[in-house]
């Protein structure tokens, strides 16, 4: 994609502290980092979201992430990491190419706040009518 921020990234012709690259992923450090050593993956196939992105590509992000995980722990003495991934403007996907943020709480760092909702009971009854009907869509 001509105008995709992160396309022009993979290209090259938008500067990155890149981190690793492969023939399916290229995985860079965010620049407005809620913690030290947020990072992103994304594939190098353009693909807006969950929906648009291959298998092959998905497989690719999320078996790297398992890498980077594995650095954060070991070069950054990271205790903790949250991993998101956000699809679609309702849910404030802000560029649209898919990508997965790790973002690591380093020892002694403070919470990350994204990762601090509050736990609400739901009413029973609509949470199985939920997972019915999702249940019934994927055996579709
Ligand atoms: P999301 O779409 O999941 O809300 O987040 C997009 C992320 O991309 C944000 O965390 C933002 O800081 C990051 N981002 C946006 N533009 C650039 C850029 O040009 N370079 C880098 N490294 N990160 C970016
Ligand atoms: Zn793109």
């Amino acid at each position: 994609m001509e105008e995709c921020i992160f396309c022009k990234i993979v290209r090259g012709e938008i500067p990155s502290c890149k981190v690793h690259e492969d023939e399916r992923v290229f995985v860079f450090e965010d620049i407005n980092p809620l913690a030290d050593g947020h990072t992103l993956i994304i594939p190098k196939n353009h693909a807006a979201t969950i929906w648009e992105i291959t298998e092959e590509d998905l497989l690719a992000v999320h078996s790297t992430s398992k890498r980077l995980a594995e650095a954060m722990h070991q070069a950054l003495d990271a205790t903790d990491v949250a991993c998101v991934q956000l699809n679609g403007k309702g849910v404030n996907q802000i560029v649209p190419h898919y990508h997965l943020h790790l973002i690591p709480r380093i020892k002694g760092a403070p919470e990350i706040d994204l990762t601090k909702w509050e736990l609400k009971p739901g009413d029973m009854d609509r949470i199985q009518e939920i997972g019915d009907k999702l249940s019934a869509a994927m055996k579709a």
